[in-house]
């Protein structure tokens, strides 16, 4: 199998829960990978596999509902008994691995090098007109100190603007969540000659890019926002897709956790 192509800050190994896509300058701050479809989520044992492969003692996850909550998990804290909702999780605990899924939605990591504490962000569309990785910048921000200036930001692979054909209705959904028209400008972008019309589909949505943005004006320094750049619709051989394999596809995990030694501890 020929592994897609991936820009300089990215590349693939494989791990005890198989091929895995890493963030190069995100190593060095934070350990993490984002999975493949060579770990089949759900299925028994792969939060397990996912443990091993970053060392910790347990990954948490949340019942993700396409909002913009996000639910700390501090150290020396108990871990919630219930499952909680919400669709970002921030760790400082070196033990706990903070895990999103995603089939098409964008997976982004965050991590701090100054603290240690990191966060998991999954932002679909809903999530990205709710603004959920500036929520999980700042709970980062807040809850662990951080400042954004420091933070490093992976955005994994998620449906392209080159496979993401929405309606107009999602335009106006992002305008009354308050983005300016300039924005929503740059992220809707025009259907390629002789596509669209007034009933189907017209615009197309560059998902990742919109993220990409949203942390620059959170505070993150461009230079520390790194995309991978691939269309989970593209990829189907690597990577799992929804609006490609509809029922039948699986989800692809990003994971973060605090490096062994953070600077926390
Ligand atoms: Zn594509």
């Amino acid at each position: 199998m020929t592994l897609p192509d991936l820009p300089e800050a990215f590349y693939w190994t494989q791990s005890s829960c198989g091929l895995v896509l890493k963030c190069r300058p995100l190593d060095t701050v934070a350990r993490h990978v984002f999975t493949t479809r060579e770990l089949q989520l759900p299925s028994p044992g792969a939060w397990e596999k996912v443990s091993e492969a970053l060392g910790v003692r347990r990954v948490a996850t949340l019942n993700q509902v396409h909002g913009n909550t996000v639910v700390p998990i501090r150290r020396d804290m108990a871990p919630p008994v219930e499952v909680c909702s919400g669709d970002a999780l921030v760790s400082d605990d070196p033990d706990v691995a903070v895990a999103v899924r995603a089939a098409d939605c964008v997976p982004l990591l965050l991590a701090d090098p100054k603290t240690g504490a990191v966060a998991a962000v999954h932002a679909g569309w809903r999530g990205t007109a709710a603004s959920a990785a500036v929520a999980g910048v700042e709970t980062l921000t807040r809850e662990c100190g951080a400042n954004p200036d420091d933070l490093v930001a992976a955005i994994g692979p998620s449906i392209g603007a080159c496979c993401y054909e929405v309606g107009s209705e999602l335009v106006d959904a992002f305008a009354a969540a308050g983005h300016p028209r300039h924005l929503i400008d740059r992220w809707f972008l025009a259907p390629p000659a002789g596509r669209g019309n007034r009933n189907g589909p017209t615009l197309r949505l560059d998902v990742a890019g919109a993220n990409r943005d949203q942390l620059i004006l959170a505070g993150l320094r461009e230079e520390n926002v790194f995309m991978c750049g691939l269309c989970t619709a593209m990829h189907l051989d690597v990577l799992t897709s929804y609006r490609a394999e509809k029922e039948r596809s699986g989800r692809l995990a990003g994971v973060i956790a605090p490096l062994a030694t953070s600077p926390t501890r």
